[in-house]
């Protein structure tokens, strides 16, 4: 005999699983919650968003749960960032959602990273000792310019998949990138004292967002993207930083804190909490613009507090 609470569970799982076919207007999945940001400014009241990856895991590697599959297979659009950093976790999902809207070419489905020239890519496609950015630096999202990119793509899918509301999207697209603009401005003047500064950070993930804002961020605590830290590496990276009294390092909640911390305590580094995503740390959102301030205003108090109590070489 059926307890009430099997009953209770069975009838709650008909319901999630039924939810997303149920749902009024656009069915909109991102990958990353920084993409479902910039979907939720455009779609507003007219599209049900959902993120797959939660703002603070490693978008690597996502944990591919069974209720992504049914979000998919309900989806009328999937926007993706396209550059091989949903390359591990999304295909499986797309094979068990069967949904023909989000094949590849299709008006369905948004890959962000289309049209945008990324940085690092490879002479040759080399995937050995496990380096995961085989096909160049899938971050790019963390540059506004980028932002902006996402946006007009997401709002010309939008557009074709429902036409009817496309003065909608337009308006809400052209608001968005108003704002962007106004806040381009403020950020530039607020890191332009520290232009040409050095950052490190634990993933190379700031490429974008160091071109965009005049810094360079290219010492990391992996030896290579995916790789973790080794002693050795760490020893080179702490030598480098005394030597070029190098004063931040930057950090995301899904990496290891401790290697961190242990490479600011010898160096006399700032530890930063950086995120790529809304969310992801506290005071990082909800927006992908909220994000940025976030970002811009807390590494320019980390560089501008190292000035004053420079890292002792
Ligand atoms: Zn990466």
């Amino acid at each position: 005999m059926k307890s009430p609470h099997v009953s209770v569970f069975i009838f709650a799982t008909i319901t999630a699983l039924l939810a997303p076919a149920l749902q009024a207007g656009m069915k909109v999945v991102a990958t990353t919650p920084d993409l479902g940001a910039i979907a939720t400014a455009i779609g507003g009241d007219l599209a049900h968003v959902d993120s797959l990856a939660k703002p603070t895991e490693d978008t690597h590697f996502v944990d591919p749960k069974p209720s992504y599959v049914v979000k998919l297979a309900h989806a009328d659009m999937l926007i993706e960032g396209g550059a091989e950093l949903e390359i591990g976790w999304l295909p499986p999902l797309l094979e068990g959602a069967r949904n023909v809207k989000l094949e590849a070419g299709r008006p369905g489905r948004v890959a962000c990273a289309e049209g945008l020239p990324l940085l690092e890519v490879p002479a040759a496609l080399d995937r050995a000792q496990g380096d995961i950015h085989a096909m160049g630096n899938p971050h790019f999202m963390v540059d506004p310019e980028n932002g902006r990119h996402a946006a007009q793509r997401i709002c010309a899918a939008l557009c074709e998949l429902d036409p009817g509301h496309r003065a909608a999207y337009e308006e809400r697209y052209q608001s968005f990138t108003n704002r962007l603009d106004q806040r381009l401005v403020v950020w530039r003047q607020t890191l332009a004292p520290f232009t040409g500064r050095r950052v490190v950070s634990f993933h190379n993930a700031w490429p974008y967002f160091a071109r965009s804002f005049g810094l360079t961020i290219d010492l990391f605590l992996e030896p290579k993207p995916g790789i973790p830290p080794t002693p050795a590496h760490l020893e080179e990276v702490i030598n480098r930083m005394k030597a070029e009294r190098i004063g931040v390092i930057l950090v995301e909640p899904f990496q290891n804190r401790k290697t961190a911390e242990t490479v600011a305590g010898r160096t006399g580094a700032a530890l930063v909490d950086f995120t790529q995503y809304p969310g992801g740390v506290k005071g990082a959102g909800p927006g992908y613009i909220e994000l940025l301030d976030y970002l811009v205003d807390t590494l320019a108090k980390a560089l501008r507090d190292g000035q004053n109590g420079a890292p002792q070489p």
